[in-house]
C-alpha cells in the first residue's frame, strides 16, 4: 500500500515535470496519432491535450511535410535508432509563432528536435517520442552574425565613393575571366577602361567635393548601362574598368559610346554650379597573345592613351601597333 502511494506520487511529480518542462514533448503511435502532448506543445499550438489525443499528426499540423516527416520517423520505429533534426536544415517542424517578436526578427520559432523510440515491455517499438527545442535565440544570433559577415565581405569588395567594385576585387574577377578564356575559346570578352578628361580642372576649379560628385555621377551613368554579366570597378581615382563578358570589341564600342555620349550630354550640379566633363575610353578584346591578365589591362590602357592623344572624348580599340602596346 505504502509502495503504491510512493509510486503514485512519483508519477504525479513526473507528470508535473513533463507538463512544465520548457521543451516540447509529444508521443506518437505507429499510425502517427498523437498520444501524449505536453504543456509546451499546448501553449504554442493552442491545442489542449484532450483535443489532440488520438488525432493524426498531419491533420493537426497541416503545414507538416508528411513525406519528410515519415522519412525521419519510420527508421526510429523500425530500427529503434534516434533521429535528429536541426534548424539549419529545416527551420521548424511545427509552425509555431515566435513569442518574442519584439526582441527578435524571427516570425516563427526555430526548432531542433530529437526522435526517440519508445519500447514496450516486449521490446516492440510501437511509439516514438519527439522532443522539440526552441532554438530561436541561437538561430537569430547565428543568422545576424552571418548577415553582418556578408555585409563586411561586401564592403571589403566595394569602393565607398561609388559603390562599384573596388580595384582589388575587380582584378580578382578579371583574373577568373582571364583563366576561363584561356581554357575555352568558344567566346570572347572585352575590357573597357575609361578616365575623366582634365579631371584636375574640376578639382582645382571647384574643389575636391565637386570632384567627388563628378566621380559618383560617372559611376551612376556606368551602372545605369551595365548588363547583369558586366563587371565594373573603380580602377583608380577617376578611372573605371569594365569586363564585358561574352562581348567582342565591336559590340563593346557600342557600350562605350553610349556611356561617352551620356556623360557628354549630362552635367553635375555642385552648389548651383553646372560642371560638365567628358571621358576617354579604351577597349581591348581578349586574345591568347596576352600571357597574363596584367597584359590585358595594359592593352586597354594603351587604347585609352590613344584616345587621350587624339583629343579626348572618344573611344579607341586596341591593336598591337599602338604606342605603349604591351610586349
Ligand atoms: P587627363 O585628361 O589626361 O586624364 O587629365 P586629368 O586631369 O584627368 O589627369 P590625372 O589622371 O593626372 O588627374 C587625376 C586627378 O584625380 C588627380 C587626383 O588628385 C584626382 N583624384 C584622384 N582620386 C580622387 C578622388 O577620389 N576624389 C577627387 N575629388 N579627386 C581625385
Ligand atoms: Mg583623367
Ligand atoms: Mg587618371
Amino acid at each position: 500500500m505504502a509502495d503504491t502511494q510512493t509510486n503514485m506520487s512519483e508519477i504525479h511529480w513526473l507528470m508535473d515535470m513533463f507538463q512544465t518542462v520548457d521543451v516540447g514533448l509529444l508521443v506518437l503511435d505507429r499510425h502517427y496519432n498523437v498520444q501524449v502532448f505536453n504543456g509546451f506543445m499546448e501553449n504554442h499550438s493552442g491545442y489542449t491535450p484532450s483535443k489532440v489525443k488520438g488525432k493524426l499528426i498531419y491533420d493537426l499540423f497541416p503545414e507538416l511535410d508528411e513525406e519528410w516527416f515519415r522519412h525521419k520517423a519510420e527508421p526510429v520505429f523500425l530500427l529503434k535508432n534516434r533521429a535528429f533534426t536541426i534548424w539549419e536544415q529545416r527551420n521548424y517542424i511545427f509552425k509555431f509563432s515566435n513569442y518574442r517578436p519584439i526582441t527578435s526578427s524571427a516570425k516563427y520559432m526555430y526548432q531542433n528536435a530529437t526522435f526517440i523510440p519508445l519500447s514496450d515491455t516486449t521490446g516492440n517499438t510501437e511509439h516514438i517520442c519527439i522532443i522539440l527545442y526552441d532554438v530561436t535565440d541561437v538561430a537569430i544570433n547565428r543568422l545576424e552574425l552571418q548577415a553582418a559577415n556578408n555585409e563586411l565581405e561586401r564592403l571589403s569588395r566595394t569602393d565607398r565613393l561609388t559603390d562599384l567594385n573596388n580595384r582589388g576585387y575587380w582584378e580578382e574577377c578579371l583574373l577568373a575571366e582571364f583563366n576561363r578564356l584561356q581554357r575555352t575559346s568558344t567566346h570572347t570578352t572585352s575590357m573597357l577602361m575609361f578616365d575623366i578628361d582634365h579631371f584636375k580642372r574640376v578639382n582645382d576649379g571647384y574643389g575636391h567635393a565637386a570632384g567627388d560628385l563628378a566621380i559618383q555621377h560617372c559611376a551612376n551613368i556606368l551602372k545605369a548601362n551595365l548588363r547583369d554579366t558586366d563587371i565594373a570597378g573603380r580602377y583608380g581615382g577617376e578611372e573605371y574598368a569594365v569586363i564585358l563578358v561574352d562581348t567582342p570589341a565591336k559590340q563593346a564600342v557600342i557600350f562605350a559610346e553610349r556611356i561617352r555620349k551620356a556623360l557628354e550630354s549630362s552635367f553635375v550640379k555642385y552648389e548651383d554650379i553646372v560642371i560638365k566633363f567628358t571621358v576617354s575610353l579604351g577597349i581591348a578584346e581578349f586574345t591568347l597573345s596576352f600571357d597574363n591578365h596584367v597584359k590585358w589591362i595594359a592593352a586597354a590602357d594603351s587604347a585609352l592613351y590613344v584616345s587621350k592623344e587624339n583629343g579626348r572624348n572618344q573611344t579607341s580599340i586596341y591593336n598591337d601597333t599602338m604606342p605603349n602596346a604591351p610586349s
